[in-house]
């Protein structure tokens, strides 16, 4: 019999999520939420919520931007600099100062309390400032685990070069095309930093049952023939399906986020995220009490 060849189903296009207005995070971070946990909690899972602080020019400043000490805890959050400079320092020791191309993957769990601002050089000199947070769930017997901090510097995070120069994907986080990246994650997940270029299809595999979004940050990419997904936009996709298909991309810097879906009651309040309402009122008396630790 001959070998007859079967094409890879591909992920289909569930829905494009386009934000709407900008709020700011402390005085430090204009951004806009392109989705969150309440609206898109179980078909995003194990992805929260996705701040983006589009670029945006600061003017030299001795004043200390950002937002001051305050707690997490029952997940992570990874924040990603694209241009500028930010500090961090959390109860659990963990901090350091990251500039462009590097991530920060911390993981509260159990909780604890930390400080984010803008570099001192950064707000000394002034400049461009933009970059992504992302709170990535914890499954519910790694919530209260230990606090725990992953500095992820540029030059550890690899790049792989696309075929046919349609662009490259720096690998934040699990695997792209054999090449992993350097996160430590609870679950099975996928953080691809991509830049791409290419008037040709570009296809991307991605496990079958995986939950699968693409986040542009800049330029534009087509999906489904007719689909454009601009800046600040999300194409979520189907979870069946062994990876997607891009019909072109102009001048993009996207986002794939992919990975296993934790299915649990997502349950939050502010800045904690956990299973039930008990657990919430938990983590606000051990907040209140001091438990979570303060800075120095
Ligand atoms: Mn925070």
């Amino acid at each position: 019999m001959p070998n007859i060849p079967q094409e890879k189903p591909i992920k289909k296009l569930r829905s494009i999520q386009r934000s709407a207005g900008s709020h700011w995070v402390g005085n430090g971070f204009p951004v806009r939420t392109l989705f969150s946990y309440p609206n898109w909690g179980n078909e995003l899972s194990p992805f929260l919520l996705l701040d983006y602080a589009a670029p945006t020019q600061f003017p030299p400043t001795d004043k200390r931007l950002g937002v001051g000490e305050h707690p997490h805890r029952g997940f992570e959050t990874v924040t990603i600099v694209y241009a500028g400079e930010l500090e961090h320092r959390d109860s659990a020791g963990g901090g350091g100062s990251i500039g462009a191309g590097d991530v920060q993957w911390m993981t509260a769990a159990s909780g604890l309390v930390h400080e984010e601002f803008h570099g001192r050089h950064f707000a000394q000199t002034g400049g461009t400032f933009e970059v992504v947070q992302l709170w990535v769930n914890l499954p519910a017997k790694d919530k209260m685990t230990a606090p725990h901090y992953q500095s992820l510097l540029s030059q550890q995070i690899p790049t792989v070069t696309l075929a046919h120069n349609q662009g490259s994907v720096r690998v934040i986080a699990g695997a792209f095309t054999g090449e992993a990246g350097p996160a430590k994650t609870f679950t099975p997940i996928q953080v691809w930093d991509m830049r791409l270029h290419s008037e040709q299809p570009i296809t991307l595999d991605i496990a079958d049952g995986y939950t699968t979004a693409l986040v542009v940050l800049k330029g534009t990419v087509h999906v489904n023939g007719s689909e454009i997904i601009g800046a600040a936009e999300v194409a979520i996709f189907e979870r069946a399906g062994q990876g997607i298909l891009l019909d072109s991309a102009q001048n993009a810097s996207a986002l794939l986020l992919s990975g296993l879906p934790i299915a649990e009651p997502i349950v939050g309040s502010g800045p904690f995220v956990m299973n039930t309402q008990a657990e919430i009122q938990q983590a606000i008396a051990d907040y209140q009490s001091g438990k979570m630790g303060h800075l120095a």
